[in-house]
């Protein structure tokens, strides 16, 4: 067995022929890219909202915070803000600045009574808008940007004055900042986005290029094998992976087809062999009566062994005429309630002189009355078929017995052809039915044969939904056992179990 290591690169490179576009390694390169592509986007996004959301919360606590701060400081007087922070405090007096850089307050009716320049210049609220928040139960958290497009977040409710008026307070703080970090953290994401995309598309490509390998293997294997090189295995790669199970099953297809082209080989051998022999004497018996035959009884005993040899001429062909009608659906089955013991003694009553000739002795137990629905003329080619290999395959002074009886299974018929011949090793057994397929050694080089005879044997048994199975072994004989589907009366005259025995 040739092991291949190396394989040519036209093979190699399918993509030259299927085009590079259809090629399963860019698909797969392709598929790969684009699920990366998704993932990294969904992340990009996921990450972007997630930053987003935390800064908003971090300004919205800051702004509750100030919101407290201010309402703290903030004292409403006769209708008019007062801002109480100790004037010798600096700190404190800076903190009430802070808070009042975005801020406004207004009446009940929407008279403004004060407000930051940054609120003008975010806009200051409508009379009907402070209405509605002064209306809520809640104070309200909006976003809003001033006139340069910078956004504020904004608190928006109401305090209440001296003599516990309500009043509309507002106050917001820039988010500038927040919006500036996500923006940047998108912009570089989405920047280097590419070139990541672009790597896992090398990965993919390499990742593609490792696991196609194999398959490339085997095309470039299956383009190397021939009929005449049929010997080539694709070395497995031991991962027990798919891929493994595809060398396997290649490998174990080029042994079908080197099996199938040996028997091809060895068949077309055997023919001209057997069509030659008959031939070579026909042309013998021709040329001696042509040149030495003077009597006409000379002449007649030529043609008459002429005649002979091209007798065993057509039943070579006619036999494979016959097995490639049956294997090609043409031969179409005629069947009828056949009473199997009798077509059986028939068919030994046949056999019984070449038996004799041979000396080897036929017998047979025969019940009748077990009918099966079968094509006679198969169903006889069959059982002589069987005896006629057991006679071949049965030395001198050996035993042939044909039974039919019931079989231990309820409505089946059993016939079996049993001899005490060569026998047949166990590594020939499973190949035995095959077409053209001949045991060649010691016992069976000198019989002739053109191993045709089992694989109809077996057309005919499947072809009437039966079952055959073969016992043997070396040197003790071989036992054929058929079984065939019991017409529905089972037997015609099941209450005299008569038993012949030729
Ligand atoms: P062949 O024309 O060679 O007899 P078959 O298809 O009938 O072809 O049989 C296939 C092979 O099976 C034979 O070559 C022979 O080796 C083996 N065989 C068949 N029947 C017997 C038997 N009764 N005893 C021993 N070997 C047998």
């Amino acid at each position: 067995m040739r092991s291949l290591r190396r394989w040519k690169p036209e093979a190699q490179n399918p993509t030259s022929r299927t085009g590079f576009l259809r090629s399963l390694r860019f698909r797969l390169t392709l598929s790969y890219v684009l699920f990366f592509s998704v993932l990294l986007i969904g992340i990009g996004l996921l990450f972007q909202k997630t930053l987003q959301l935390g800064m908003d919360d971090d300004s919205r606590a800051a702004l509750e915070e100030e919101w407290g701060a201010a309402k703290g400081y903030l004292h409403i007087e006769g209708g008019k803000p007062v801002w109480i922070a100790d004037p010798t405090d600096p700190e404190e007096a800076y903190i009430v600045e802070r808070l009042r850089h975005v801020y406004i307050l207004a009446d009940y009716n929407g008279k403004v009574l004060e407000h930051s320049q940054t609120y003008d210049s975010i806009g200051i609220d409508s009379p009907q808008e402070i209405g509605r928040i002064l209306n809520l139960p809640m104070p309200e958290i909006h976003v809003r940007r001033d006139a340069e497009g910078v956004p504020y977040m904004i608190k928006a409710g109401y305090v209440r004055g001296d003599k516990g008026h309500p009043y509309f307070f507002a106050l917001g703080r820039s988010i500038q900042g927040n919006e500036r970090t996500v923006a940047n953290f998108t912009k570089n994401y989405f920047l280097i986005l590419p070139g990541l995309i672009f790597v896992a598309g090398l990965l993919g490509w390499a990742l593609a290029g490792r696991a196609i390998r194999p398959l490339n293997l085997v095309a470039a294997t299956a383009q190397e094998i021939t009929g005449s090189n049929l010997s080539l295995r694709i070395p497995r790669r031991n991962a027990n992976d798919e891929l493994d199970n595809l060398i396997d099953a290649f490998n174990r297809m080029t042994v079908r087809l080197s099996e199938s082209f040996d028997q091809i080989r060895q068949f077309s051998t055997d023919v001209s062999h057997e069509l030659r022999t008959p031939l070579t004497a026909i042309r013998g018996q021709l040329e001696v009566a042509l040149f030495t035959a003077e009597k006409p009884d000379q002449f007649r005993d030529a043609m008459v062994n002429a005649l002979e040899d091209v007798e065993k001429l057509s039943s070579i062909v006619r036999a494979l005429l016959l097995l490639s009608q049956a294997e090609s659906g043409q031969l179409v089955l005629q069947k009828t309630r056949l009473d199997l013991g009798e077509v059986v003694a028939d068919v030994v009553d046949q056999f019984q002189i070449p038996a004799d000739e041979k000396n080897v002795k036929l017998t047979a137990t025969l019940e009748p009355g077990w009918m099966a629905n079968a094509d006679r003329t198969q169903v006889e080619r069959m059982i002589s078929n069987l005896l006629s290999n057991a006679l071949k395959y049965t030395p001198k002074g050996g035993k042939v017995h044909v039974s039919v009886h019931r079989d231990p299974e309820e409505g089946w018929i059993r016939l079996e052809v049993e001899d005490n011949g060569v026998g047949i090793p166990a590594e020939n057994l499973p190949h035995i039915f095959d077409r053209f397929y001949r045991v060649r050694n010691a016992q069976t080089n000198y019989t002739q044969g053109l191993g045709l005879g089992l694989s109809f044997v077996s057309w005919i048994v499947s072809a009437h939904d039966g079952a055959i199975q073969v016992e043997s072994k070396p040197g003790a004989g071989s036992r054929f056992i058929v079984r065939l589907p019991a017409a529905m009366a089972l037997r015609e005259s099941a209450s005299e179990p008569a038993t012949t025995t030729v």
